[in-house]
């Protein structure tokens, strides 16, 4: 019997394809990389629907990749070595909300969407934390790329609010991970050794998590946005160490663009929040009176009439900050996600403005503070999909941002293989080892997403 078949007999033949035209779909995400090879696509709805396909691509020596919503843009879903791709969509319940304890498990296809919705619905005290990024993507595929949202620089990356997960593995086997494991509620990730981290970072290649446990935070009932600017660059270090030292922030992103004019700053975005109106105004003024006499020196600007629909944007969760124009024409956006040292951020900025103008582009930038000890540093590039050489120009673009994050001491967020294999080169050569070791007991016949993170 071939592959297709028996991939029909384990999920139904609705849902196997390996019509071409429902592969092509599965062979490139929207950014700038080259597209990929996909033999099948496969949509399980069931924990033992994942472990038998595993367990077919196993024994056949047949690669799969995990795709959640298939959006981090570097082209992580996208497989290397053909194969089957594992489209979690469908396996989409959120199966717990556990409101004392504060947790949400859910499968692998629920949506930032899907989540946000039902608890505002049915939970309104509690929310989770929610990437910018378009409401399609899923909590799980956010999560396991160490993603951040809109109240990352008050409680911490996506990747901490992990409490435990399931996870199939290449060989076929269920491991429950977290409290989860030992019969209880989902409510804790330990203390045990910490096991998520052999899923958390590795982009499918370890295994496929079929539940999640995630944490839940108190929903404040009021908030608010406050905007200051300032053009020194070399303001920012002591300005982000000023305003989170205040600890009074819910979320915190610098932003800027050399288009429109009025754009061209650098500003400070601070969203407080609070349960109490008297906590806004205490909050508000705390804010202004630090940037009224910074102690940095310099001069930051208060914005007295921010327009009210950018105001909104702010204020949406997820904000709207990448206000990264379409300037190419053509809907392609890409950035270098560079998580740095806060003190580096100056440099960064001028070499990022460089590198824009290098290849023709405008320079945009959207960075949010993770708690006061980094930063992600997004530089921004928008091209035309429909353009090979403006995609071609991209790639070179990231490849130099990606280069700047890591001779700036800084860790490339999500990179594409390329990056990838730039942090690989770079890593101490121990550590490789390590890596590999534990790839090659959890996957030994390297069936997971072939590729990525690839071993030198
Ligand atoms: C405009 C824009 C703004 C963005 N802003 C943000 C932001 O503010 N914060 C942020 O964090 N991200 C942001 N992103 C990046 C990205 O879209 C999100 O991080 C998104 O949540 C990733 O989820 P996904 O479902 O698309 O992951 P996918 O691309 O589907 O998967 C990511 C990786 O995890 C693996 N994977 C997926 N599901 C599983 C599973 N069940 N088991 C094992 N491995 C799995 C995949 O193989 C892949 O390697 C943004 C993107 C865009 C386009």
């Amino acid at each position: 019997m071939d592959i297709s078949s028996r991939l029909t007999e384990i999920v139904g033949g609705d849902r196997v394809s390996d019509n071409q035209e429902e592969l092509f779909f599965y062979s490139r995400d929207p950014g700038a990389q080259p597209p990929g090879r996909v033999d099948y696509v496969v949509m399980p709805r069931t924990v033992e629907e994942v472990r038998q396909v595993v367990l077919l691509a196993n024994r056949e020596k047949i690669p799969v990749t995990p795709w959640g919503g298939g959006f981090t843009l570097s082209a992580l879903v996208v497989p290397d070595r053909g194969g089957i791709v594992l489209d979690m969509k469908q396996m989409d319940r959120i199966l717990e909300i556990d409101e004392i304890n504060r947790y949400a498990l859910i499968e692998p296809g629920v949506s930032q969407g899907a989540l946000r919705s039902y608890l505002r619905k049915h939970h309104p005290r509690l929310q989770h934390s929610t990437p910018e990024a378009p409401p399609t993507v899923t909590v799980v595929g956010n999560a396991l790329i160490q993603g951040h949202g809109h109240i990352s620089p008050r409680y911490g990356i996506n990747s901490d609010m992990v409490n435990g997960m399931e996870v199939v593995l290449p060989t076929g086997k269920v491991c429950q991970i977290g409290s989860g494991s030992m019969g209880a509620s989902w409510f804790t990730r330990g203390p045990l050794p910490d096991l998520p981290g052999l899923f958390i970072g590795w982009f499918g290649t370890t295994g496929i998590v079929t539940k999640l446990s995630l944490k839940l935070f108190p929903k404040p009932a009021f908030r608010e946005v406050l905007a200051f600017y300032t053009d020194d660059v070399d303001l920012i270090p002591e300005g982000i160490f000023e305003v989170t030292q205040l600890d009074l922030l819910e979320d915190f992103f610098l932003i800027s663009q050399e288009k429109p004019d009025w754009m061209n700053h650098v500003f400070f975005i601070i969203i407080i929040s609070g349960h109490f109106e008297e906590e806004i105004g205490f909050k508000k003024k705390a804010f202004k009176d630090l940037f009224r006499e910074f102690k940095g020196g310099g001069k930051f600007i208060f914005v007295e009439d921010l327009h009210p629909a950018l105001e909104k944007r702010f204020l949406d969760v997820p904000p709207l900050a990448a206000l990264a124009a379409d300037f190419r024409k053509g809907g392609g956006f890409e950035y270098t996600g560079a998580i740095l040292p806060i003190d580096r951020v100056p440099e960064a900025w001028r070499k990022g403005i460089e590198i824009s103008h290098k290849y023709g582009m405008i320079c945009s930038y959207v960075h949010q503070v993770l708690l006061g000890h980094s930063v992600m540093f997004g530089f921004n590039y928008s091209f035309n999909r429909a353009d090979e050489e403006d995609v071609e120009k991209t790639r070179k673009a990231l490849e130099e941002s990606n280069r700047v994050t890591l001779d700036l001491g800084g860790m490339i967020w999500k990179g594409e293989v390329e990056a990838q294999r730039m942090t690989l080169e770079r890593m101490d050569p121990n550590t490789v080892e390590l890596i590999r070791g534990v790839k090659e007991l959890l996957d030994p016949n390297g069936i997971m997403n072939p590729g990525k993170w690839e071993m030198p």
